[in-house]
């Protein structure tokens, strides 16, 4: 089989020339071929695998190149990058490997292009056209691959309890690929995998929320999560999703599951959203509900404050796995707190104060709220599914009422602190906050508008009732 025209980039033929100079054995490797084949857009990772120095190669292209590019070379690695504006080719040479338990580091010697396709993860990844001038674009592919892609089936190219062992974090690339590609994993994959699970802990965190991040990214993330429920591997990484799963029982009343439950709303909100932190919102936004269930003999199961502590495990959780503590964590945590506001709201009668109050709370991150409560609409009865989502569009239409009235999403008090120490000669002291208290919520409920000379002779007034004089000049 012959893939030519998946090398029509000058690139190749730049290598291809250099590697015939230095008489190497050269070949393009691993997802650029698998992509091609799959059709998945333009690839701008290119592996590269020369048998010999991967290093020397790369130098030697750059000079054939008529910019002269850097090369980056990672001596430690045996690797070399050359960087252009469109693309990213990594060199390397091939090599054998040799693992050692506890670590995912493995011994490395040089080797044939038939060692290095064995240390590859799955049959997918483990493809290689020829960049050698005689056999251009020829496929190498001795674990059948190409039968796998059509399949859509990922399998490795060895004994899986051996290529997981080795590199536990293959484990979560198989579900990641499996998740992106929407493939099956084999079933004698996916009982190595469960039989591996445990080895997950030698993986760093970094590389697993790489892996997370990209199944999250994915068109429908929840096969990456069902995948790492059924292997085990999930209680290791996500425990709080873990203690969403089951459904109890007491007294002929159940709850849902609010593990599927959950997998329903990130699949929801993934056809919205390309937000990868939108996403872990609606993946996180029940995680409360495990430690606040209680069963009452009167009113059934609850979940009393549920949101609130979410929101405190959000924090934990992202500092376990090593997650940005940023802005990025505080707008999940967020989302997490007052992912039931809506709900309440649309329940209660959409009032304008309430759909205020919203605004105000949620800021700049309204429309992502209502996008989160929108997905969390899983109910099976059509009649329900169409009322709330009405209410929600209900409460969506007020928003935008409200807040060309009233401007309190990014509310700035129209009356500062130094106009009220002035207007009563104060010195800074409780009254100045007792006063500002009192005008947001004069006008967050609606008996003042958000404007300067309302807000001061509510001011005045309100002075006046805590006893405080008038100072003459204003
Ligand atoms: P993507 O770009 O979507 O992550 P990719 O397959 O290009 O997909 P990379 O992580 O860039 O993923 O890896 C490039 C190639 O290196 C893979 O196709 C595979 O052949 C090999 N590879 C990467 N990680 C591993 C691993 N942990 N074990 C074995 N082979 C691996």
């Amino acid at each position: 089989m012959n893939y030519k025209e998946a090398l029509q980039l000058n690139i190749f033929s730049t290598i291809s020339k250099a590697a015939t100079e230095l008489q190497l054995e050269t070949y393009v490797i691993g997802g650029f071929v698998r992509d091609f084949i799959l059709k998945r857009g333009d690839a701008k990772d290119i592996d590269v695998v020369a048998v010999g120095s991967g290093i020397a190669l790369a130098k030697k292209v750059a000079s054939l190149l008529p910019n002269k590019p850097k090369v980056q070379v990672f001596k430690n690695y045996g690797t070399a990058m050359i960087k252009t504006k469109e693309i990213e080719v990594e060199f390397v040479g091939a090599r054998k490997e040799s693992y050692e338990r506890g670590s995912r580091n493995p011994a490395v010697e040089n080797g044939t292009l038939q060692d290095d396709q064995n240390r590859r993860d799955f049959s997918i990844n483990a493809m290689a056209l020829s960049l050698n001038e005689a056999t251009f674009g020829d496929l190498l592919d001795p674990f059948n691959g190409l039968q796998d892609l059509e399949d859509k089936r990922i399998v490795t190219p060895l004994d899986p309890d051996i290529t997981y062992s080795d590199d536990p974090l293959r484990m979560m690339r198989a579900i990641r690929f499996a998740t992106q590609l929407q493939f099956n994993i084999d079933p004698v994959s996916l009982e190595a995998i469960t039989r591996n699970a445990e080895r997950i802990e030698i993986i760093s965190k970094e590389r697993i929320v790489v892996e997370l991040n990209k199944i999250l990214s994915s068109q429908t993330p929840s096969i990456g999560f069902i995948l790492l429920e059924k292997t085990g591997l999930l209680p290791y990484i996500l425990p709080e999703l873990q203690a969403l799963k089951g459904i109890d029982e007491k007294e002929g009343q159940k709850h849902k599951d609010n593990f599927y439950h959950t997998l329903e709303v990130v699949d929801n909100i993934s056809k919205h959203t390309e937000d990868v932190w939108l996403r872990w919102a609606a993946l996180l936004h029940d995680i409360g509900k495990a430690p606040t269930k209680r069963f009452h003999k009167k009113i059934g199961w609850t979940f009393h404050g549920h949101e609130f502590i979410g929101g405190k495990m959000v924090f934990k959780l992202f500092k376990r796995l090593h997650m940005p503590l940023n802005e990025k964590m505080k707008f999940v945590q967020k989302m997490v707190m007052m992912s039931s506001r809506p709900i309440v709201l649309s329940q209660d009668g959409v009032t304008d104060s309430a759909v205020r109050r919203l605004v105000f709370d949620a800021g700049e991150h309204v429309e992502d709220l209502m996008t989160l409560c929108e997905a969390d609409i899983t109910t099976k009865n059509p009649r329900k599914f169409e009322k709330y989502h009405n209410n929600f569009k209900i409460v969506r239409e007020k928003i935008i009422e409200v807040e060309e009235r009233d401007h309190v999403r990014n509310f700035q008090p129209p009356v500062s602190g130094e106009e009220i120490m002035k207007a009563f000669n104060l010195k800074p002291s409780r009254e100045i906050g007792i006063i500002k208290h009192a005008i947001k919520e004069a006008i967050l409920e609606g008996d003042i508008p958000n404007e300067h000379d309302a807000a001061y002779t509510f001011m005045l007034a309100k002075g006046k009732e805590l006893g405080l004089e008038v100072h003459p000049i204003k």
